[in-house]
């Protein structure tokens, strides 16, 4: 994980280090035990990690920064792999930035793409290679699998879109913003209707994107489940609750499935695309989940860290929650249930897992199934603790181990394929103390490279 702050142009040079200890000071209050230690540092000595350039206009020195930023992501492997491309792919992008100028447009019909290829003596094949290539770096959004005739030439429009709900809940959730009656489900259970999505009518092109483009295409990427006709849900618009209410829906005695992710705890989106792929009606997993609802059809338990949900035909009830360290798997219901209940969940979790992964493109971020760690009961934060050869190890502190028959573990005698026993990752070396905060802050689980925009009031680094 690196921190980078790209606005030193904004801060005078003798108030630098002051600015930049505030940073660090408050970076280490909200940093989590486990993302300190893949922390890439700038100065060992002193403990900084934040790396400091002025991007808009480079002096020697951030030019040096900007050589060992590079150095670093080269030796974390994939972000730094050179690949070779043909010359003429950047002809290419160049080319089709002009035609979406002229014509005014951000959306391009991949027909014209191929005509502006064809123009340059590229095949279709290169040019959807060379449309691949640039959604990869973020320089344009093609989907071939989901809307394989629009090329987006803006990717911010795209993200735009998502934000603006995102912060329409916000504000309505701050009272900012009246919610009229038909809201009332959008702002409390995250549910988008077709009609609404109609609304945000500046940021469509008809008659090639309109809101059944978007819909199909948040749909394809697991933002959206169709939970009925023009009606979908999107996880991430949902509120995060407090522990006192996620604590309510965990079985107590260990018997949860932690989901541990060695590398970098979840990644952002893991845990509301694995949601959406759950609710899919589309999706292939053995049975269909559904949200629990209380007899007037509200859901009993949907927030954005812990909804319940119902498998199947099963009496009971499967709650999943996201801890932002980690994700848990609760499964309450009678004992005769419980083994083929857990096999289903297992299965379906894992699935989604997988699913959300490969949609976000995550190539490292595979979790492994734990237990909850037996060594540090309640008050603590619940964290994973790794298994392995019969015996657990804290992800937190390798000081605390024990064997796997002292805690009560039902999932993984049932859950083969997935066993436990064949996680091969090492339990963290780390000794710091348990997590204490109540609510990690999200982006934190999600950072690679830093750079944020200002904040009023904030210190313009952070
Ligand atoms: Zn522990």
């Amino acid at each position: 994980m690196m921190f980078l702050a790209t606005h030193r142009d904004m801060v005078a040079d003798e108030q630098l280090p002051g600015v930049l200890d505030t940073l660090h000071k408050r970076l280490r209050e909200i940093l989590l035990p486990q993302f300190r230690e893949q922390l890439i540092y700038c100065d060992t000595e002193r403990d900084d990690f934040v790396f400091t350039l002025n991007a808009a206009k480079p002096e020697k020195e951030d030019r040096e920064c900007a050589e060992i930023i590079r150095e670093c992501l080269s030796r974390g492997g994939e972000g730094g792999r050179e690949v070779k491309v043909p010359l003429r792919w950047y002809a290419l992008y160049q080319k089709l930035l002009e035609v979406a100028n002229e014509l005014g447009k951000k959306v391009l019909p991949r027909e014209l793409c191929q005509q502006v290829a064809e123009s340059m003596e590229m095949d279709d094949e290169s040019c959807g290679e060379a449309l691949n290539f640039f959604d990869g770096l973020n320089m344009l959004f093609y989907f071939p699998d989901i809307l394989p005739q629009l090329v987006f030439m803006e990717p911010q429009m795209l993200l735009d879109k998502v934000s603006e709900l995102v912060e329409e809940t916000y504000h309505m959730r701050q009272g900012k913003k009246a919610v009229p009656g038909e809201k009332l489900r959008f702002r409390d259970h995250g549910e988008v209707t077709e009609k609404f999505l109609g609304e945000f009518e500046s940021h469509y092109e008809p008659p090639l994107f309109t809101p059944k483009e978007l819909v199909t295409l948040l749909k394809g990427l697991l933002v959206f489940a169709e939970m009925s006709k023009d009606v979908y849900f999107m996880p991430c618009l949902l509120q995060v609750v407090a522990w006192k209410v996620v604590e309510e829906h965990r079985v107590s005695g260990g018997k949860a499935l932690a989901l541990h992710f060695p590398d970098s705890g979840p990644l952002m989106g893991t845990f509301c695309s694995t949601v959406a792929y759950l609710l899919s009606p589309e999706n292939s997993h053995p049975c269909p989940w559904r949200v629990v609802q209380n007899e007037a059809g509200a859901p009993e338990c949907l927030h954005r860290n812990v909804i319940e949900f119902t498998v199947s035909d099963y009496a009971g009830a499967v709650s999943l929650i996201d801890h932002f360290t980690h994700f848990e798997l609760h499964i309450h219901t009678a004992e005769d249930h419980e083994a083929e209940l857990w096999k289903l969940a297992h299965d379906a979790v894992f699935a989604g897992l997988k699913k959300a992964g490969k949609t976000i493109g995550y190539t490292n971020n595979t979790p492994v199934p734990a237990i909850v760690c037996p060594a540090h009961p309640h008050p603590a934060k619940p964290h994973p603790a790794t298994v392995k050869k019969g015996v657990w190890t804290c992800s937190i502190s390798s000081k605390n181990f024990g064997k796997v028959a002292e805690v009560s573990v039902p999932w993984m005698s049932v859950c083969t394929s997935h066993s436990a026993e064949s996680a091969t990752s090492s339990p963290s070396s780390s000794s710091s103390a348990v997590p204490s905060t109540s609510q990690p802050p999200l982006s934190v689980s999600s950072t690679t490279a830093t750079t944020t925009t200002n904040t009023p009031g904030e210190s313009f680094l952070a």
